[in-house]
């Protein structure tokens, strides 16, 4: 299949200019001024008016259900040089670990067991995870459990991603992780000639997934006005499914070094609050995404993170069903919460702390609404 280079055709087309698969903006979202006053906005009782307002939005055009996604970290083999995360290939310490068909499909099985809708498959850019081996796999679980079917597993070629799809997956999971071009290619070194990740997620959405896309807030040199375009991008996009989450530096990543030694919080300041703003904003953007409170976001508030996400606009979470033995190394970034606490014990806490802001779980797949 051929590369469809939409994204271009749309911003080739200037302001207010769209291609055939983007959204209008709504009228009712604030527009671009506004949201970059939000994301400058410092005053707690103005941001409280914020909160709100995404949590009304959120309850209206969603509803209370919280999503439970159960997240499978398949691999953390990767040929990728990202600058970010914690699993780019050449770092020595980290031991590498492929999961089993046999082991994944364990997990799916969990998933059914704990009331869950849906599995996202994730992994680093492993050339071991064949098209054939995911094929297969995707139908196993498909067979196995009839659960959704997410998969994460980075910039797939257009043949693969289309037999994944025949195969019975239903969501593609790839984040742009910012919108400033600039800033991307200086942390994410691409191949010559490849398809954006904007591009790829629009042909997926031709294939008939659903899409997710997303950004880090609080990458070094990243703007207030990266943000603002960020929420912009999304909505023309009009993503399923957006991931937000702040950026947490890595000691052995160049990215991370650097942030650990100017400071990260020089242009966006207080991280936590400013993914927040942006949850918030984009539940304001795009009213009917799917929008997950990030593990993130719950590793710089270990106490409190989660639900507060879930009160500031999300509506999805995904609890980690990876084998404890290899999620401690699945380390995108350090500090994740619970790496070590079991699955069972997880599902123990899930309905109390959800129930413990008024809130219910979500039953079935838990695709995206549109009224
Ligand atoms: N290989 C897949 C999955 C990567 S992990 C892919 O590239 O899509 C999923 C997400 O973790 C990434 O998209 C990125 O947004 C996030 N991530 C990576 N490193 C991070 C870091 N240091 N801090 C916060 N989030 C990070």
């Amino acid at each position: 299949m051929r590369w469809d280079h939409s994204l271009l055709r749309w911003i080739a087309a200037g302001p207010g200019g769209r291609g055939d698969a983007m959204a209008a903006p709504s009228p009712s979202r604030p527009d671009r001024a506004e949201a970059l006053a939000w994301l400058h906005e410092s005053d707690p009782a103005r941001l409280e008016v914020l909160w709100r307002w995404a949590d009304d939005v959120r309850r209206a055009r969603v509803g209370d259900e919280v999503h439970l996604r159960g997240l499978i970290e398949v691999s953390n083999n990767c040929h990728r040089q990202c600058h970010y995360c914690g699993l780019r290939a050449g770092i020595r310490e980290l031991s590498r670990y492929r999961m089993t068909a046999d082991e994944v499909a364990v997990c799916a099985r969990q998933a059914v067991e704990y009331g869950f809708g849906t599995v996202v498959l994730q992994a680093g850019e492993d050339e071991a995870l064949t098209a054939d081996w995911v094929e297969g796999l995707i139908r196993r679980i498909k067979e196995e459990t009839g659960l959704a079917v997410t998969l994460s597993l980075g910039e797939r070629s257009s043949a693969e991603l289309a037999a994944w799809r025949r195969a019975g997956a239903d969501r593609y999971l790839l984040r742009i992780e910012t919108s400033n071009a600039e800033l991307f290619a200086r942390i994410h070194p691409s191949k010559a000639g490849a398809p954006s990740r904007a591009d790829r997620l629009l042909l997926a959405r031709e294939m008939g997934y659903e899409i997710g896309s997303g950004v880090m807030v609080g990458l070094p040199g990243q703007s207030l006005e990266d943000l603002a375009n960020d929420l912009d991008l999304f909505a023309r996009l009009d993503l399923d499914m957006i991931g937000i989450g702040p950026f947490i530096p890595h000691p052995a990543t160049p990215l991370g070094r650097e942030a650990l030694q100017r400071s990260v919080a020089d242009r966006i300041g207080d991280r936590e609050l400013m993914t927040y703003k942006m949850l918030a904003l984009t539940r304001l953007a795009c009213p009917e995404a799917n929008i997950p409170s990030t593990t993130a976001l719950a590793t710089i508030n270990v106490a409190a993170g989660r639900e507060l996400g879930l009160q500031r606009g999300a509506n999805v979470v995904m609890p980690n069903l990876t084998p404890p033995k290899y999620r401690v190394l699945y380390e995108v970034y350090p500090g994740k919460p619970c790496t070590h606490e079991t699955a069972d014990a997880l599902q123990g806490r899930l309905d109390s702390r959800i129930q413990g802001i008024g809130r219910r779980r979500g039953s079935g797949p838990g695709g995206r609404r549109r009224s």
